[in-house]
Order: structure tokens, then C-alpha cells, then sequence
């Protein structure tokens, strides 16, 4: 890129989202991308793809129009865009033909610099006509590997965007983007879109934020309560793989005092909607679910992944387990295994309408996903390994890399569970094979004469269910193998007769117990609480405000003023504009009530060289002092040139005072009839989306302030 436009870009990156630095990839594809360049982008989910196309949607001269299948994800992506100040907008099949047609007329008004458009739209070959006329200077393909029949998600509508891309005059750019791409796939989409092997940036798959673990041949119900016990003010998702799974877990978690939300294709649209919308917005904590959750969603604060059960292939895995920690901070990917899921993998392949060869290529990927919960090696590796990423060094965060639990040797038991397998003939399930070791009264038992075996009672000092699960630990381990017919029965391994004959010897860790999240910063629940309203005001989601990470740095560096608070990655002018005051006077609030923490934190050196104020602790909070002001006689303005601060952090300031109980008269701060018009307002569309259709609906003079004190004189 010419020093210039990258300066350009560098200022973009700051101005509109508040990061200072590029992540890997991103400049370079931006690069090709000025430079006209077809180029293709391969980076893990959380890894920064959509800056790849929206920094240069404003430095080009026409439209950049994204393809995305995410159709449930669009009207999000479109509000964070327009939250950081980048006019856009979508087309998708949400919309009636009026609005389509509005927008489009939109777009040929130049109103956008960013349009999302749903891949079936390129199958109206109306639509392609009205596009052909616009100027577009570069199509962006998100989930490019939808493009491919070698993909795990393949979308036929994707084919048609080449045709669409040859029909566009001046040629546009082209940036095709996706998470998860193999060799092929990655072929595949070159292929199509005409991109050269020369432009395909692809950076570390890593995300070094994560920490994967599974766990085996343990009570899984049990390790989640515990687990969202333990970390009840985190938000997060649990997959499992069935409708059916996802009620039974729904209801047992909430027997158990944890609330949760569910999510699966056998719900009602409105009903998933609403689940949906409640995790977005931090209403609902844990989401149970099935894997049609979570495309549609960008939510960034998601603390933990947890699969009930095994995945089909690592490609789902890395990319569900992926929607943990996109803001950055440290998250955990839990798997818990259990051998018999394996099997309603296999079903399902089984039943799918793929050609043989297909199946036999999704039988692969699913024992690739078998062998990363059997590798006793570093998780992280395993799954670079699988994407062809470079080996690197073991990650010290997965389940293995910190595995320092004891071992115990259980030669001898797994002996016994093994002899016993063998008299059984290896005709029998695991829960016959636990009541005969444990020496079962049970009828069954006794009509098949299983009671007269040497193995009969062998371990009976053990409850049935704890031999179970010593069963399933074994089985995890490979020492058993279960048999592919609907009713399972244990088969011995190879490994099995080493153990029987003396030759090889069976160690069990101790379980392992579920850990907390690191605890937050005391102000972070403040600014979290904080943060909900103000998304609520504004109609969109809290993490769209500010990202769980920008909390936390703000909770480290405790700034006093705009230029501190902007130097807080995320924090950009749009949003400092939108939120900053507020922001900044909680921050203030927090430092008088805990000046403990406040000077703690204030080791921090801030990048202005203006000393910043500080109140000692007498001291009266800033609002609060505003307000005074006003009930002295002075007027907002006269407040805001005596104390050198903003009209709105004034107005900011008498709001929270308001909020507190102090006595001011709406009506001495705006105009009456204003007021007036705006309760009818209210009362006309209501308050339940938040402020901004309600400014949207009123004359483009009335603020926010003004909305926000007929608000108060409602009541
Ligand atoms: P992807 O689409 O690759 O999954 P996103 O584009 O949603 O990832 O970005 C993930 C997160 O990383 C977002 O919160 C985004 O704002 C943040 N991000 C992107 N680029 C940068 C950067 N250069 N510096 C800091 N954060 C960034
Ligand atoms: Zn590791």
C-alpha cells in the first residue's frame, strides 16, 4: 500500500473503531484490495475478517457489497456499522419488495458504503440488473467456502456470484473470506473466483485466546452443573447434538436452580427469536443448543463453549467452539466425551442423502474429530495439525498442557472389567456388564445364568454406577470398543489383551473438577449494567456498544477524560461521541467511592501530558456538583463554560442527577411543547425498541437529552 493510503487506513481503524494497530492479514489483504487485487482471506472466527472489507468500503469510490449467508446475522453487523459511523445497510429475504426497492434507490443515491446482500438474491435475475447499474467497487465473499462442495456448508445459490462479479463494470475488487478452509476448499474458491494462489492471505489458524480441553469417562451432567455453578456470571453456550438432548439438558439444569435458554430447529421462529435475542441482549446467561444456534450471532462476550457431545468433524468444532472469546479475552472450549455419541454421528451420516464418496469423506473427518479426543498431546496442536497450519509450540493452556493431576494405576480393576467382557462373550452392553461385576440381584441376570460366571460379583464393593463409569473412562481410553448395532455391546481392543496378558498397565487421573473464570475487575459489573441500558436506549445489543475486552481495559485504566478514554482500544470517536460522558462520569463515580482502587490503578501513566484531575475523596461527584450549578440559577451553558466541560456531559451529569432523586424540574431544561410532543410519541410506538426509532420518528431537532427528560416528566 502507498504510505499514504495506509495512513489512511491506520487513521480509518482509529477514528471508526478505536484500535490503534492492524491484526495479521488484515493489511495485507487491504493492500491487494486497493490495489485491485482478487485475493482471498483466511482467518479463525474472531480474527478480524469483516475490517478486511469495511476499512476499504471507505476509501473506495463505489458501493462494497458483502455476500453472506448469515441472513439472521446482517441486521447486527449493520447496526455495529452504523454504530461505528460506516452508512450501510442489507438486502435480505426479511425484507417486503418496497423496502428492497427503497434500498436500492438508496444505493443509487450513493446513500451507503456498505451493502449485505443474501446469496439468494443472486438468483433473481431482476436484482442482478439493478446492481449491474450501480457502481461497485468491491464485492466481498464472507463464508467463502459455501462456495465449495468440499466444504461443510455448501450453498448452490454461492455459485452464482462469479456470474454476478463478470457482469460488473469497472471490474470490482474481490476478497472471498472464511474461517475454516482445507486445501481443497481453499482450491475450490480460488478456482471460481478467479483468485491467484499469490493473494491468499491466510494467518495463523491459532486463537490464543482459547483454552480447549475435553473431558472423559466422567459424569457429564454433574461437571456442568458444577461447572455453570461456578461460573454463573458468564455467559455461554452448550452444544448438544440432538433436539432431544438440548430439552432433556434444558430441563435438568433448571431442576437444578441453573437458568438457561434452549435452541433448536423443532421451536418456532418467533420462539428461537426470542431466545435468541434474549442471550444477544445479557438477559439470558447459558444458551442450550443445537448447531442450528449461533451463525446468526456475533456476540462477542461469550466466555465459554461447552459440546455435550462430539461434533461431526473439526471443521464444526473449531468454528462453534469459536464463537468463545471474540473480543479477545481469555475463554474456555470444553468437549465432553462420551464413546456412544460417536454412533449418532455415524446415524446421522448414514441417513444423510450425500453420495457414497461424500460419505466416505464425512467418515473421515468425523475420526479425525475421534482422534482429538483421544490425542494425549497439545489440543491447539491437533486442530493447526488438521488445518494444515504450521506445527508450533504446545499452547501451555489446553487440557493437556496443564494437565497436573495424579495418576492412579487400575491395572487390576480394568482386569477384572476385562475377564468379565471376555466370559460375557462380548454379547452384552455396558449396564449388564456393570451389574454382573458388582454381582446384580437382577432377574435378567440371573435367567441368562450370568451369576454362576467367575466374574460374578467381582467388584461389588463398587456401586453399579460407579463400574459404569470406570466402563465409559476405559472405553474413552480405547482399552473397549462398542459395537455399531442399535443395541451396543462391548468389544475388547487390542490394547484390552496387552492389559489381560501382564503387558501393558491401565493409569486414571483423578477427575477433574470444573475452574472459575478469572473473577472481573469490581467496576466491570457497574459498566456492564451500565453498558445494558445504554444498548437498550439505543435499540441494539450491549456487546455492540462496547466489547466485554474495551470493559475490562477501561476498568485497568480508569481514564477521566475523552483523550484517555480514546486511547482504550475500541473506544472511537462515533462511540465516544454516543456513550463517552457516560462512560466517564461512572468511571468517576466508582474512583470517589473506591479511592483504594483508584489509586491502583492510577499507576497507570495516561498518554496526555495534562495532569488529569483527580477528586480526592471529600470531594463531591462531578454530576452532582453539576447539578448543584443548575439549582444555584445557572443555566447549562454557563455551567458548562465554568466548569470546562461539554453541553452534553452536562446534560449527561443532570440526567444521573435526576436519576438519584435530585429535584429538577423537567420543564426548566427544554421546551414544554417539545416535551409534550415527544410523550405523545411515546405513548404512540412505546419504548420497547429503545430510543432510536422513537428519535428516528420525531423532527430531526428534538436530542436524545430532550427524549431522555420527557422520559422523566412521563412518569
Ligand atoms: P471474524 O469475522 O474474523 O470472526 P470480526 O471481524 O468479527 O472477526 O472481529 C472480531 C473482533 O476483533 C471484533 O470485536 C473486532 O472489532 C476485533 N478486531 C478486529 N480487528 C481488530 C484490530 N486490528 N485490533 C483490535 N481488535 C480488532
Ligand atoms: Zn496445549
Amino acid at each position: 500500500m502507498s504510505i499514504r493510503a495506509m495512513t489512511k487506513a491506520n487513521h480509518l481503524l482509529h477514528q471508526h473503531y478505536g484500535y490503534d494497530t492492524f491484526r495479521p492479514g488484515q493489511e495485507e489483504i487491504i493492500t491487494n484490495i486497493l490495489q485491485g487485487r482478487r485475493s482471498m482471506g483466511i482467518m479463525p472466527t474472531g480474527g478480524g475478517k469483516s475490517i478486511c472489507y469495511q476499512i476499504p468500503s471507505l476509501m473506495l469510490p463505489g458501493l462494497t457489497l458483502v455476500i453472506s449467508p448469515l441472513i439472521s446475522l446482517m441486521k447486527d453487523q449493520v447496526d455495529e456499522l452504523n454504530e461505528v459511523g460506516i452508512p450501510s445497510t442489507f438486502i435480505n429475504s426479511t425484507l417486503s419488495a418496497e423496502e428492497v426497492n427503497e434500498r436500492l434507490h438508496l444505493m443509487k443515491e450513493r446513500k451507503y458504503k456498505l451493502v449485505y446482500i443474501a446469496p439468494e438474491r443472486l438468483d433473481a435475475p431482476s436484482f442482478l440488473q439493478q446492481i449491474k447499474r450501480l457502481e461497485v467497487s468491491l464485492v466481498a465473499v464472507d463464508e467463502a467456502h459455501c462456495l465449495s462442495q468440499w466444504g461443510h456448508d455448501f450453498r448452490p445459490s454461492y455459485l452464482k456470484t462469479p456470474g454476478l462479479i463478470s457482469e460488473l463494470f469497472p471490474e470490482p475488487a474481490v476478497l472471498a473470506l472464511t474461517a475454516t478452509a482445507t486445501p481443497e476448499v481453499t482450491l475450490d474458491i480460488c478456482d471460481a473466483l478467479n483468485i491467484e494462489e499469490d493473494n491468499v492471505v491466510q494467518t495463523g489458524f491459532a486463537r490464543e485466546n482459547l483454552s480447549f480441553h475435553v473431558l472423559k469417562g466422567q459424569d457429564r451432567d454433574a461437571y456442568l452443573k458444577d461447572y455453570l455453578n461456578r461460573n454463573a456470571s458468564h455467559s455461554g453456550i452448550i452444544y448438544a447434538a440432538t433436539r432431544k438432548e438440548v430439552e432433556r439438558l434444558h430441563s435438568f439444569l433448571e431442576q437444578n436452580g441453573v437458568q438457561t435458554g434452549k435452541y433448536h430447529g423443532g421451536m418456532t421462529s418467533s420462539e428461537r427469536d426470542e431466545m435468541q435475542e434474549k442471550f444477544v441482549y445479557d438477559q439470558l446467561q447459558v444458551m442450550v443448543a443445537t448447531n442450528a444456534f449461533g451463525m446468526g450471532i456475533n456476540k462477542s462476550n461469550v466466555r465459554f463453549v461447552i459440546h455435550y457431545q462430539i461434533p461431526r468433524n473439526i471443521e464444526s468444532y473449531y468454528q462453534e467452539a469459536g464463537r468463545a472469546g471474540r473480543d479477545g479475552e481469555e475463554s474456555e472450549c470444553l468437549l465432553l466425551f462420551s464413546p456412544q455419541d460417536i454412533r449418532i454421528q455415524q446415524f446421522l451420516i448414514d441417513q444423510s442423502n450425500l453420495s457414497e464418496q461424500r460419505k466416505e469423506n464425512e467418515y473421515k473427518k468425523l475420526q479425525a474429530m475421534t482422534n482429538y479426543c483421544h490425542t494425549e498431546s497439545c489440543l491447539q496442536t491437533y486442530i493447526l495439525d488438521y488445518f494444515g497450519d504450521e506445527a508450533s509450540n504446545p499452547c501451555g493452556k489446553c487440557g493437556h498442557c496443564t494437565d497436573e493431576r495424579e495418576t492412579e494405576d487400575v491395572t487390576r480393576e480394568a482386569q477384572m472389567v476385562f475377564s468379565c467382557i471376555k466370559r460375557m462373550r462380548e454379547r452384552f452392553g455396558k449396564t449388564m456388564v456393570a451389574q454382573v461385576l458388582t454381582g446384580s440381584g437382577n432377574k435378567k441376570v440371573k435367567e441368562l445364568s450370568l451369576d454362576k460366571l467367575p466374574t460374578f460379583g467381582l467388584m461389588k464393593e463398587r456401586s453399579q454406577k460407579e463400574v459404569s463409569q470406570f466402563i465409559d473412562y476405559l472405553t474413552a481410553s480405547q482399552f473397549i470398543s462398542m459395537s455399531d448395532s442399535s443395541y451396543p455391546v462391548l468389544q475388547l481392543t487390542e490394547r484390552a489383551l496387552y492389559v489381560l496378558k501382564g503387558d501393558l498397565t491401565v493409569e486414571r487421573k483423578k477427575e477433574k473438577q470444573p475452574v472459575e473464570i478469572a473473577p472481573s475487575h469490581p467496576l466491570f459489573e457497574q459498566l456492564r449494567s451500565l453498558r445494558s441500558r445504554l444498548a437498550k436506549e439505543a435499540g441494539i445489543a450491549p456487546y455492540m456498544v462496547f466489547s466485554d475486552k474495551t470493559l475490562n481495559e477501561l476498568c485497568l485504566k480508569l481514564p477521566d477524560t475523552k483523550a484517555e478514554m480514546l486511547s482504550v482500544k475500541g473506544v472511537g470517536e462515533q462511540k465516544f461521541e454516543n456513550y463517552g460522558e457516560e462512560i466517564l462520569s461512572e468511571i468517576s463515580r466508582f474512583k470517589n467511592e473506591h479511592p483504594e482502587l483508584a489509586r491502583n490503578s492510577a499507576q497507570y501513566t495516561p498518554p496526555v501530558q495534562r495532569p488529569a484531575k483527580k477528586r480526592s475523596p471529600g470531594e463531591k461527584a462531578s454530576h452532582l456538583e453539576t447539578s448543584e450549578l443548575f439549582l444555584q440559577g445557572n443555566n447549562m451553558e454557563e455551567i458548562a463554560a465554568h466548569r470546562e466541560i461539554t453541553l452534553s456531559t452536562v446534560q449527561g451529569h443532570l440526567l444521573k442527577a435526576m436519576d438519584e432523586g435530585v429535584e429538577i424540574n423537567p420543564m426548566e431544561l427544554a421546551d414544554e411543547t417539545k416535551l409534550k410532543m415527544i410523550q405523545e410519541k411515546i405513548a404512540e410506538i412505546g419504548l420497547e425498541n429503545g430510543l432510536k426509532p422513537l428519535k428516528e420518528a420525531l423532527p430531526e431537532e428534538i436530542s436524545y437529552f430532550e427524549i431522555k427528560l420527557a422520559m422523566k416528566c412521563g412518569g
